[in-house]
């Protein structure tokens, strides 16, 4: 792994987790300070329910505690949703948008995304956009024209690029155990980072691009070292901490 790398290591924990989850949030916390990470960034997105708790908890650490979703929408009659200055109040620094499970079950637009992605780079939030192609779309060497429009229509013009990320996610890849060749995931994070650069100008080699789907303790090591992947996005192995101490592990 490259010494240089300024790495984030997020896990999105969807819809899993309790108030017994706070002693995963103290060991990892324990485990953060010892290591003395200077390059990498740990995150953990819990459920709206936890976050209050995990920021608690975690407010003297330098674990960083972010959620899964936030609404377009500032303030007001908007039942079952949470704004991202509600989410910045309960000491979130950071949301997940565009998750493929958000745009499959909840039939989210690269739209609606977008204006969610305004709203929350309107607070201090990191925002983290999911990318991905299904296993059809890869099939028909769809890729990256997939990835090319999902950037395209959900990231607004107008951008703060330190507080941008985006995470490519091959759909097929999430909990599915199967990852992309290493040249696939090469191909498909220099041609966001091209898209980013040209759209966006220079400043936009600050946005970092993580990958997602079936990362785990035997393959992150590898895939981490893949140049342009500046991190990852870690789901099932995120859940337990000795698996998501395992991928830690390899950085730094
Ligand atoms: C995810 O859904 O964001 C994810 C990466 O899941 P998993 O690691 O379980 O494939």
């Amino acid at each position: 792994m490259s010494k240089n790398k300024n790495l984030l290591i997020a896990g999105n924990w969807k819809m899993n987790g309790s108030r017994r989850s706070l002693s995963i949030v103290s060991l990892l916390m324990k485990y953060i300070k010892t290591k003395k990470f200077k390059n990498t960034h740990v995150l953990i997105c819990p459920p709206f329910t936890l976050i209050n708790s995990f920021t608690t908890l975690a407010k003297r650490s330098k674990l960083m505690v972010g959620a899964q979703d936030c609404s377009n929408k500032a303030l007001g009659a908007y039942t079952g949703e949470v704004s991202p200055s509600m989410l910045v109040d309960v000491g979130s620094q950071a949301v997940i948008l565009g998750h493929s499970e958000r745009r499959e079950y909840h039939n989210e637009s690269n739209k609606l995304i977008h204006d969610k992605v305004s709203n929350a780079l309107g607070t201090d939030l990191l925002t983290i956009v999911c990318l991905g192609e299904s296993l059809f779309q890869k099939k028909r060497g769809n890729t990256l024209r997939v990835i090319g429009e999902q950037l395209r229509k959900s990231l607004p013009d107008n951008i703060n690029v330190k507080n941008m990320v985006i995470a490519y996610e091959p759909i097929w890849a999430i909990g599915s155990g199967l990852i992309p060749e290493n040249d696939d995931i090469y191909k498909v994070h220099h041609f966001i980072s091209q898209k980013l650069i040209s759209r966006y100008g220079n400043k936009a080699k600050k946005i970092k691009i993580l990958y997602g789907g079936s990362v785990n303790k035997k393959n992150a090591s590898a895939i981490l070292s893949i140049q342009y992947v500046d991190g990852a996005l870690v789901g099932g192995a995120s859940l337990k901490f000795s698996d998501f101490k395992a991928i830690l592990e390899f950085c730094n």
